[in-house]
């Protein structure tokens, strides 16, 4: 069965600023929405602006991966529906976490940071994400680093735990480096972080950094015959003999 992906997007620089929507015309949203799809995935679009930002109980329980786009109104999303989504992470869905997304609120809360920090520079210089670890099924197909003609730096220090694997560390032309490829677990949800695709630079129209996201998704779904889960008080396997006198 075809991975049911859905692309999340703040959706907002695309419509007020002509030179985003030169880069972008059919938003961020539209443009990974269409390289996903083209991969044979089943992909859905949901944004800030939607009812419940698109993000309803049906769309997430259909939902295998959710990637999330957002820079300049994290705050405008609904708490309801951070939980909302934080549910279905640790339930099992796939999470993968796009540039400024570092700063929403439902990064921090799987993270447990309470802060955005990170240093970051808009001169559009050169970027190098260099694959650390070559053998993780999200380089399969690239070579070992991708060159970026244009970016905005995100420099280290970057506020997050310890990534349960580190996938990609990016160089900057201004000397900096930054942990840009991260992979993290929380409950039964896999999580990537990956740096690169600010809005004014064509980062996601670039092969590699597509097929990073397609690789990415599909590390990140959730597998088909995962055992049942259960929580709570469970009664025993096997009787239990052991004698045993509760006190009170
Ligand atoms: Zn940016």
């Amino acid at each position: 069965m075809a991975v049911r992906v859905t692309v999340w997007n703040e959706y907002l620089h695309e419509v007020r600023l002509p030179s985003v929507a030169a880069v972008y015309p059919k938003g961020i949203h539209g443009c990974i929405a269409d390289f996903l799809s083209a991969a044979g995935m089943d992909v859905r679009t949901a944004t800030l602006r939607e009812e419940e930002h698109g993000l309803t109980e049906e769309v997430l329980a259909n939902t295998d991966v959710l990637l999330w786009w957002g820079h300049i109104a994290h705050d405008e999303v609904a708490d309801g529906i951070v939980d909302r989504v934080y549910q279905r992470v640790i339930g099992g869905m796939g999470l993968i976490v796009l540039h400024s997304g570092h700063a929403s609120k439902i990064f921090q809360k799987l993270m447990g940071t309470a802060s955005e920090r990170l240093s970051w520079r808009e001169d559009g210089e050169k970027e190098i994400v260099w694959a650390v670890k070559p053998n993780h099924p999200i380089c399969r197909g690239l070579g070992k680093k991708i060159m970026i003609p244009h970016t905005e730096m995100y420099g280290e220090h970057f506020n997050i735990p310890d990534p349960n694997e580190l996938v990609f560390i990016s160089w900057y032309e201004g000397g900096e480096v930054f942990r840009s490829g991260c992979c993290f677990h929380r409950g039964n949800g896999k999580i990537f972080y990956f740096s690169p695709g600010h809005e004014t630079f064509p980062i996601y129209h670039q092969k590699e950094i597509q097929r990073v996201l397609i690789n990415a998704v599909n590390w990140a779904a959730p597998a088909e015959d995962m055992p049942e889960i259960t929580y709570g008080n469970t009664p025993p396997v096997m009787p239990v003999q052991t004698a045993y006198e509760a006190r009170t």
